[in-house]
């Protein structure tokens, strides 16, 4: 059944070459009990991993049933081990973190027999080595020759052809090894048992053939094979593969024995995920904050369409345009620090805008104001009524020279928006709201205050008060209050202002408690009656529209607003000047804010991030210390037909569950950790359950965790999935 034919194996360790088997040729019996003799170091553990197919000859032949092994690929090699070989060893080699049935069980978990049929049959042969009342013990709660047994049962569980045992009682007493060298006789029976000692004595008593091996040569044979030909069954084998379920036990058996050091490890791992999950549930928390702020209080900011547009992009990446520093070229180029883009409001963007305000969504709008730029030049009479003397006080131009406007400029003749806005949004305090005469030319205009009823001191002394001496101005002396207003070009001092119109400030407005929608800054608001009019009587002394404001009843709106006014620019090149920005004040503040918040966020979890990476280094470092450790079981599960890849994908299991483990325990204290931080942040700036995390970012950071887990833990499991099973099993 089995045959070596001139079987050599040489060892070379740099210069030197050991050679451990020399032209072996052996035959044996289906079943015998053939004992091994020979001195220290002759090759007999080398014949015995060689015929049971965890070392390989370097030349020669192994016939098995027949067949020849020439051939053999390593699966077939772990196939072999698996179904037909049977190993024990001198140093029982358990597996300590499995029980007794664990143990015994595992051959057979390995060929993915069916776990009830796996613990009868484990049952049944712990039976006939005389422990099934140990099954559930751990190796270290077993005696010596407890703990041969187990290692006999493993051998046998799987039913094979060969057992192989590399002096089985090395390490028993004398009463005891006579124990189980009876055992090893009875298994005998039936098959073939190749066992080697060095206890001659007993090699006598008990089996059936003794060969005597020195210098990895065969010098004696008691009972060689004679017989012509051993009826050859045919060869079968059956696939081994480690289930995952096998793995997980194995792992979480292994993990369980070290439990400390596995907590550590996963809590030393979560420390990253921690730190991201913190800094992710904070700055999501506050962008949520951001964006209910945005919704609430900044809704009644107008979307406006100036005539300029800061292009906070060109900002951005001024400077950082790729030149060449101190260049030899005796040549200057030109360059531009323009950070505004001009809108050419057109009449076609203009009944675009209006479309859209008395026609698509007129309930979505509250107010709406087209600003055009005008001469005029408001003016006060410091004179009598009769010899009135008129000084100028503020003066606008159609053409200005170059309108600076930034985005919050304010400017002191606001036209007042039409529709709901005002009377929703402000209140009068004093006097009456404008009234106009228009064929008259007498207009009136309401002068604005803020909340604690203050003016801007400009404003006041264009208005003509003395702000330097006084400090409080009653409203009776500011409410009806007359100034000229001038339309046309005017000359200090030599243009004829008699013709100009009556402006009278008829009431106080202040914007309402609880309002945000700041309309006009401080400054005089006129209604469209005194621009229709101008435009009308002095049509040479409007200029364009420079500005179009409108005002959205809430976020919703003003969405699908600014979706409207996006609509418009597709149908131009990205770069083409008749396309129109419109500024959403708002916005332009909150991004801002959200833009320092992501950047800060990045960073900060750049650094969190440096904690992951030491994770899994330690993650790494710790896998290798295990595989060090565990060098023998890795030996023994080889020896029982474990794939190269069952070994790693034990070690890979362990990491996973611990990168899982890790993520799992890091989201548990962050959530932990955001209830006090809730609390501090409440406290500090009142606001309510700022961080939180969200669903998507807990999955994201477990998976993220167990897989860099995974990941780091891959060469150390590949390292071991390499051992060879020969020297893991030799090393002590
Ligand atoms: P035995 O079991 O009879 O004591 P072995 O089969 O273990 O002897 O070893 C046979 C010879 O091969 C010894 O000289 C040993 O030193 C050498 N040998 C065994 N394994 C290795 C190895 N992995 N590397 C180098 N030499 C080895
Ligand atoms: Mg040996």
């Amino acid at each position: 059944m089995l045959k070596l034919i001139d079987v050599s194996k040489n060892y070379t360790v740099g210069e030197f070459t050991q050679v451990a088997l020399n032209k072996v040729n052996l035959e044996f019996r289906q079943n015998e009990f053939v004992t091994i003799l020979g001195p220290s170091g002759c090759g007999k553990t080398t014949l015995l991993n060689i015929v049971g197919g965890l070392d390989h000859y370097d030349s020669g032949d192994l016939i098995i049933n027949g067949k020849s092994t020439k051939d053999f690929e390593e699966e077939e090699w772990d196939m072999y081990r698996n179904n037909s070989i049977g190993f024990i060893f001198q140093s029982h080699n358990l597996i300590p973190h499995l029980s007794v049935l664990q143990n015994v069980e595992m051959g057979m978990t390995l060929s993915g027999v069916a776990s009830s049929e796996r613990k009868q049959r484990a049952i049944e042969v712990l039976k006939e080595v005389g422990l099934a009342d140990h099954i559930y013990k751990r190796p270290n709660q077993l005696s010596g020759g407890q703990s041969q047994r187990v290692a006999i049962a493993r051998a046998l569980a799987n039913n094979p052809d060969v057992v192989l045992a590399d002096e089985p009682t090395g390490s028993l007493d004398s009463v005891t090894s006579v124990q189980i060298l009876e055992l090893i006789k009875k298994i005998a029976k039936d098959k073939l048992v190749i066992m080697v000692t060095h206890n001659s004595e007993l090699a006598m008593k008990y089996s059936s053939r003794i060969i005597n091996l020195k210098d990895g040569q065969v010098v004696g044979d008691s009972n060689p094979v004679m017989e012509a030909k051993s009826n050859s069954s045919t060869f079968l084998l059956k696939k081994t593969s480690m289930s995952y379920k096998t793995a997980i036990i194995s792992s979480i058996n292994n993990i369980k024995t070290k439990i400390g050091r596995t907590l550590l490890t996963a809590f030393a791992g979560s420390i990253g995920i921690i730190g991201i999950a913190l800094i992710l549930s904070l700055s999501n928390g506050l962008d949520q904050e951001i964006s209910s702020f945005e919704q609430e209080m900044l809704a009644g900011y107008p979307v406006s369409i100036p005539q300029n547009v800061v292009d906070l992009e060109k900002i951005r990446s001024f400077g950082i345009e790729e030149l060449t520093p101190y260049p030899s070229t005796d040549y200057a180029t030109a360059f531009e620090m323009n950070f505004t883009k001009q809108n050419i409001i057109t009449k076609d963007y203009i009944d675009y805008v209006d479309d859209y305000v008395t026609n698509i969504a007129p309930d979505s709008i509250s107010g709406v104001k087209y600003v055009h730029n005008m001469n005029l030049t408001l003016l006060k009479n410091v004179g009598t009524d009769s010899f009135p003397t008129y000084i100028p006080l503020q003066k606008d131009l159609k053409d200005p020279v170059e309108d600076n406007t930034s985005i919050f400029s304010s400017s002191f003749f606001t036209l007042l928006p039409e529709g709901n806005v005002l009377q929703d949004n402000y209140d009068l305090i004093y006097g009456t709201m404008p009234v106009n005469d228009v064929s008259s030319g007498t207009f009136q205009a309401l002068l604005v205050v803020d909340e604690y009823n203050r003016i801007y001191k400009p404003t006041l002394q264009i208005l003509g008060f003395d702000t330097d001496t006084l400090t409080e101005f009653a409203f009776s002396d500011i409410v009806g209050e007359k100034f000229k207003l001038f339309v046309g070009e005017y000359t200090d001092y030599v243009t004829d202002v008699s013709s100009g119109l009556d402006l009278e400030i008829s009431g106080i407005i202040r914007i309402k408690d609880g309002s945000n929608v700041n309309l006009l800054y401080n400054g005089l608001g006129y209604t469209s009656d005194l621009t229709d009019y101008i435009l009308e009587a002095y049509p040479d002394q409007v200029g364009d529209i420079n500005g179009i404001y409108v005002y959205p009843n809430d976020f919703e709106s003003k969405d699908a607003l600014k979706l409207y006014l996006d609509e418009y620019n597709t149908k131009f090149e990205a770069d083409d000047p008749a396309r129109i920005d419109y500024v959403d004040q708002a916005a332009v503040f909150t991004s801002m804010i959200r833009g320092v918040i992501d950047t800060v966020s990045i960073v900060l979890i750049a650094f969190a991030g440096i904690s992951l990476v030491v994770s899994s280094i330690m993650i790494a470092i710790i896998t290798y210390i295990s595989v060090l450790e565990r060098i023998k079981e890795i030996g023994v599960l080889r020896a029982l037909g474990a794939r190269k890849k069952d070994i790693s994908r034990v070690f890979n299991t362990e990491n996973l569950l611990i990168g899982f483990g890790a993520g799992v325990v890091g989201i548990g204290i962050s959530l932990l950790l955001i209830i006090p931080i809730n609390l501090i942040i409440e406290n500090l700036a009142d606001v309510s359950n700022v961080a939180k995390l969200s669903v998507l970012h807990i999955v994201a950071l477990v998976l993220i965790s167990t897989v860099l887990a995974f990941v780091a833990g891959l060469i150390p499991a590949r390292m071991a999935s390499k051992k060879d099973p020969v020297i893991a099993l030799r090393t002590e």
